[in-house]
Order: structure tokens, then sequence, then C-alpha cells
């Protein structure tokens, strides 16, 4: 890989991450999954639709790094702009002429994603959460106090589980195995996730946890970029620069001119906003009603407020306008989980 670099200043190798072995080079993993007897290497883009990933998926377009398959996963729960991104990727991969297969994929069983977990969680018997929500607790003399937040396995089970069976079940379609037949031992793939430098300590390690077989790599880390030197690079050349995340993301924030603000769902995408309002509040009736294992009370909101309370005004106008529509959205969830799950 030969991304076009400015001087390097953000050395990967000084961070405890490489430090302590977690992080390696790509040349690196290479060299150590040949000493593990791969001999056979497929490459992965895991394309997420926003700024880090399309800035690589750019370089690959101009042949500055080898893909054999670029992969997105559909969390269910992207605002549509982020679909409407990764559409305008895919068209510019056809008009430049690029055959790279492009897949995409969703969660094994849950097809809808994160809104299909949370409906799931909300009006049936299922007990698997799966997002990083806030929470309060009440404590012995009865006040309401904070209490962490849950673990992030969203990332881990919609978007980086997916796109790693979506490249296992193609490879081994190709090489005529069934999904079930293990992977030849001499096959690597080798997965670059785009995190940037400032997002160093997202890295969780260099092979993934589900396959002994899929490394990962970071590209922006190792070349020293962070999220705003591949926004800068894709506003340069005038390309799609808004920062994937779902839409009820509760890492969302507020002004902070990061492209993951609560006012952008707002503005961008008024019903979504409402989806996520209706999310925040049933989830916490269902906490209270006492019949989920979530022993404390959720939020969405770093705050620890409703969401509605927090964007009241804002809230209150979009409710008069869109209700119709969120009722409809509504409707058509409580057929598709009477049908699938006899909720
Ligand atoms: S963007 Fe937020 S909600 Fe969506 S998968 Fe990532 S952490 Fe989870």
């Amino acid at each position: 890989m030969q991304l076009t670099l400015f001087e390097l200043e953000n050395d990967f190798r000084q961070h405890k991450k490489y430090i302590n072995g977690l992080l390696k080079s790509k040349d690196e993993i290479i060299h150590l999954a040949k000493t593990e007897g791969k001999t056979r290497f497929y490459n992965v883009l895991s394309f997420g639709g926003g700024t880090q990933s399309s800035h690589l998926l750019e370089e690959h377009f101009r042949g500055n790094i080898d893909y054999d398959y670029i992969v997105f996963s559909d969390t269910g729960a992207e605002p549509e702009f982020i679909h409407e991104q990764v559409a305008w990727w895919m068209e510019r991969q056809k008009m430049i002429g690029n055959t790279t297969p492009f897949i995409v994929t969703t969660h094994n069983s849950m097809k809808r994603g994160l809104e299909e977990m949370l409906m799931r969680y909300i009006f049936t018997d299922y007990q698997r959460f799966q997002m990083p929500l806030y929470f309060s607790k009440v404590d012995d003399n009865g006040e309401i106090k904070p209490a962490g937040m849950m673990p992030r396995q969203c990332t881990g089970d919609f978007k980086i589980i997916p796109v790693q069976q979506a490249v296992r079940n193609q490879i081994k379609s190709e090489l005529g195995l069934s999904t079930r037949q293990p992977m030849p031992k001499n096959i690597a793939i080798i997965m670059d996730i785009g995190f940037s430098f400032d997002e160093i300590n997202r890295v969780g390690g260099y092979v993934s946890h589900q396959s002994k077989y899929i490394y990962l790599s970071y590209p922006l880390i190792e070349e020293g970029f962070t999220t705003d030197d591949s926004i800068k690079f894709l506003e340069e050349n005038q390309f799609p620069s808004r920062r994937s995340r779902c839409y009820l993301c509760p890492f969302n924030c507020d002004g902070k001119g990061l492209g993951m603000d609560w006012d952008e769902i707002i503005h961008a995408e008024p019903l979504s906003f409402l989806k996520a309002c209706f999310f925040d509040e049933e989830l916490r009736k269902a906490q209270a009603s006492g019949r989920k294992n979530m022993q404390s009370i959720p939020y969405f909101h770093y705050s620890r407020q409703p969401l509605k309370e927090v964007y009241r005004k804002d809230y209150e106008n979009l409710v008069r306008k869109y209700n119709n529509n969120l009722n409809h959205w509504l409707y058509e969830w409580k057929e598709f989980l009477l049908i699938k799950y006899c909720a």
C-alpha cells in the first residue's frame, strides 16, 4: 500500500497499542501470516460510507491500495445521507471503470439491523441488548445517579462481523466450498479498517476475534492520518465528506463540529430524530416494566435525559409535522414483528 503522504508526525510505533503488540503494520502482518503458513492473501476494505473509509476507497481507485473486495455492512440505522454517499461511491466506481466486487451485506439473522434489534428488544421477549447507551440507577437513598455506559457491541455485531462473514462466504464460494466447510489453511484475509490516528485507542488487535485467518490492518493509522486529514482530502477533491454513524448513535454529541451531532440528525433527518426519541422513551418503559434483564435506566443522550426533553422545541415542531410518518413507520414495524417473531 502506497498512500501519498505529507510528512509523518503521528508515529504509531511510539503508541502503546503498537508497543503492546495489539497493532502491527500491514507489512508486519503479511510477514507474520507467511510464517504461519499463509500463501494466498485476500485484501479487503471494510467500507462504512463515511470519511475515512472513503479516503481509503479513493486511494484504491487511484491504484495506491490493492483490494479484492469492498464490503459495506448496512446497520439498518444509517442516515439516508450515508446511503446516498455509498451510492455516490458506487457510481464513481462505475464511472472510472473499477471492477473490484462491491458487496453490501447486513446482520445475518436481523437483516433490518439495529432498528430490528431495538424493536425486538422492546416488543418481544428478546434479551440481548447491543448498544452503548448511557445509564442511571437509583441509589440506596432513592436518588438517580449516573451509572456508566453499556459496552459497544453494535459495531462488532452489525458492522465488523457481517463484513467478515460476507468476505468469508464469497471466498469459499469462489473456491467451490460451502459456507460450512473450513477455510483452507493457506488463506489469509487482510481487512483494512478506516480508523484514523486520532482513533488509535479503538484498535482492539490485529487479528479478528472471530477468525484467526482474518487480519486487521489500519492503513490511515499507519500513515499517521487524522480524521481531519481525511475530511480535507475529500473536500479538496469535492467528494462527499459526511461522517458515518447511525442516526441514533449514542456517540452523537452537540455542536462540536465533528459532523456527528444530534443537530445534524434533527435538521437533515427529522423523522429519524423522532425515531430515536421513540426508541429512547420505549426502552425506558421496557426497562421499568421489569420484563427485561436491564437493571439501570437507559438513555441515548449523554446528559442522561430524555432526547425529547433535551431538544424539546425541535421535538415539538417535528412531531407536529411528522407524526403521521412516525405512526406509519411504527405500524409497519409491528406488522413485521408479528410475522417474524409472533410479537
Ligand atoms: S455508529 Fe454508533 S450505534 Fe451505529 S454501530 Fe457504531 S457505535 Fe453502534
